[in-house]
């Protein structure tokens, strides 16, 4: 990319995060005005992530009322028959993964014969993703919705996730979504997490529930991006742990894990063990992204 498109991402960025910036001080203050005003309306303490995203909905909302709305993913202005908050010609020019795809792991598979699959413990059925990773448009989606604090995405993102298709018996015994946690710290910095927004989307539209506090991250993981595959899974190992007072309810489940984005599976993997270690039977993932493999025919 050349130094005018570095820059250009750059602005773009900043915009939203200042967005973002303005919603947490400045709403808090008007709604703590009013609270002491003697209006007789309830107004909550202003506290806690849920409270937060709900102001930065609300901040969205009256933004687009003063503000030609413009796409996420790439700044370009959005028509009004645009509803959602990237555009039409982005989701269209999404790097789909190519058929044939492998039966378990969704894997383009051109040669026939997948590589993929040895990435997997026996008791994951199937994998599915929507495109590949990192390759823009699909980049500039996630990074919005994970860096730029547009949570809108993930429902849009749940939406072109809930057409993928799978084996029938998947559809059949599919129990429960559980997203992929973020350690505490890092939930804190971000105010939500961005597997868990895609995963509510999805479970309206599958119409299976999510059980988002079932999983919990014992330890914060330092950054996979630059790691080897092996690194990787050091990295995560033991990184997951159930929640004892949930865990009665995994019994003979069949739980597909919700993240964005999947590299090695090292992540999913770990997070898999954890939950077939106590009690689920079979375990399925979906993923927006899928970064390519050594193996794969570019
Ligand atoms: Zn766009
Ligand atoms: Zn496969």
């Amino acid at each position: 990319m050349g130094e005018g498109g570095t820059k250009e991402r750059e602005s773009r960025r900043r915009r939203p995060a200042n967005v973002a910036r303005a919603g947490r001080t400045f709403l808090p203050a008007m709604v703590r005005n009013r609270a002491r005003s003697g209006s007789d309306a309830t107004v909550a303490p202003v506290t806690g992530p849920e409270r937060r995203l709900a102001l930065r909905e609300h901040l969205a909302g009256a933004i687009d009322l003063f503000l030609p709305r413009v796409c996420v993913s790439c700044q370009r202005l959005l028509s009004r028959v645009e509803t959602g908050i990237v555009c039409s010609l982005c989701w269209s020019r999404l790097p789909l993964l190519p058929s044939p795809q492998c039966e378990r792991c969704g894997h383009p598979v051109p040669g026939g014969s997948c590589q993929w699959c040895d990435l997997l413990p026996p008791y994951v059925r199937a994998v599915r993703s929507v495109c590949w990773m990192p390759v823009d448009p699909a980049s500039g989606i996630v990074h919005a919705l994970k860096y730029e604090g547009w949570i809108a995405v993930g429902n849009e993102i749940a939406e072109r996730m809930s057409r993928l298709s799978w084996p029938k018996d998947v559809v059949d015994e599919r129990t429960a979504l559980i997203p992929i946690p973020l350690a505490s710290a890092r939930k804190r910095q971000r105010g939500y997490n961005q597997s868990a927004l895609i995963a509510r989307g999805l479970a309206r539209r599958w119409r299976i529930p999510v059980w988002e506090e079932i999983v919990l991250r014992s330890r914060e993981t330092s950054s996979q991006t630059k790691l080897t595959p092996e690194q990787r899974l050091d990295n995560v190992a033991g990184s997951f742990r159930i929640d004892d007072r949930e865990s009665e309810k995994l019994h003979g489940a069949h739980l597909v894990i919700v993240d964005d984005v999947v590299t090695t599976a090292a992540t999913l993997n770990t997070c898999a063990r954890a939950l077939f270690e106590s009690g689920a039977r079979i375990i399925s993932y979906v993923t927006f992204g899928r970064a390519h493999a050594s193996g794969d025919r570019l």
